[in-house]
Order: C-alpha cells, then structure tokens, then sequence
C-alpha cells in the first residue's frame, strides 16, 4: 500500500496476514530500505507484500529495526535469509538480536547486526538520507531509535512505537526521551 511516492506499508495490522507490527518500504532508488519486519511467521507475507507493489524483494539491502521487542525484530534472521539484507538498530537492540533473547519477552533466532546505532547518525541509502533518533523510554531494556527522512520537503518519522511510552513496572522508570522529536514542523509520524 503506498504511503506517499517512495513509501509504502508492506506489513501490519493483518495487511496480506502479516500480523506483527507495520512494516514500511522505503525505494531509495536502486535499494530498498526496510523498517521493521514484525514477527518471523510475518516475513514471508512481507516479501508478497514488497512483490505486489512491483518491486523486487532481493533489492532490500538493509533492514533498520526501531526496538527489540519481538513483534518489530522477531523476524530479523527470518529477513537476512529471505532478503539477504543487512541489519541495523540500536547497539543494545542489536545485543538482544545478536543473543536472541529479549528481555521481556524471550528467545528468538539470533542474527548478527552489521551496523550497530547509537542515534545521531545519518545513513545514506541510493538517494534518501536517514537520519537516526535516540528516543528510550518504550522498550524496558532501552536501545529505542527512531528514523526521519525528508521526502518533498516533508520530514517522515518512522517511530515503531517510540511515541508509547510505558509505564514504570517492578521499578523500571520510563525515562523520556523524545526531546529529538521536537521541532519538526509539518512532520508526519508513521507508527
Ligand atoms: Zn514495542
């Protein structure tokens, strides 16, 4: 489903049975770029998902994962097999995918994490600049990130589910940090 020109929803609320998170494609013009990719059983309805819209699966080069929880990353090596992609989120995002274990949630299949993110970065992908946002305070465990590009002077904001912050459990305290979503005046913010 085409978001805007460039963007689309190949994933999420039981789009083609994909039933984890919403899965975005960014065509970066020669490359794809993912974010997110929901939970292992969800890959496959994503690469139809990506087939339908008449692009081609094998041109997704990177997968940028926003947290660790395992309906947005669960899928991760389901994707590097089916997409033969790179990965990339937050370094303590990665430490779970790389053990496989999320904190709150459990085991997954591991997989290695190429580039590992702090938040401040700016990727270059084909012709998109993606830029990297340190937003903790969803995921117990931290390693948050959102990601803003700029498409037609319009700032995209893919937060996974950065803007839900939960609240303290077992003394976990929430910390805050959206203060890098400030500011962005006629932005657009895609859950
Ligand atoms: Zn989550």
């Amino acid at each position: 489903m085409r978001i805007i020109d460039g963007i689309y929803l190949v994933g999420g609320a039981g789009y083609n049975l994909s039933g984890g998170c919403n899965v975005y494609v960014i065509d970066a013009g020669g490359e794809l770029i993912l974010v997110d990719v929901g939970h292992e059983g969800d890959v496959e309805y994503v690469k139809e998902n990506i087939t339908d819209e008449d692009m081609n699966p094998r041109d997704v080069s990177t997968l940028l994962i926003t947290h660790s929880h395992l309906d947005h990353a669960g899928g991760a090596a389901k994707a590097k097999e089916t997409f033969n992609c790179r990965l990339a989120a937050h370094e303590l995002t990665a430490k779970a995918i790389e053990e496989g274990f999320q904190g709150s949630q459990g085991p997954f299949t591991p997989a290695e994490v190429e580039l590992k993110l702090r938040g401040g970065e700016t990727l270059i992908f084909g012709d998109i600049e993606v830029e990297v946002l340190d937003t903790p305070g969803h995921t117990r465990e931290g390693g948050d990130l959102c990601y803003k590009i700029v498409v037609d002077g319009k700032v995209i904001l893919f937060t996974g589910y950065s803007l839900q912050v939960l609240e303290g459990v077992d003394g976990w305290t929430p910390r805050v940090g959206l203060a890098g979503l400030r500011n962005l005046g006629g932005s657009r913010t895609i859950p």
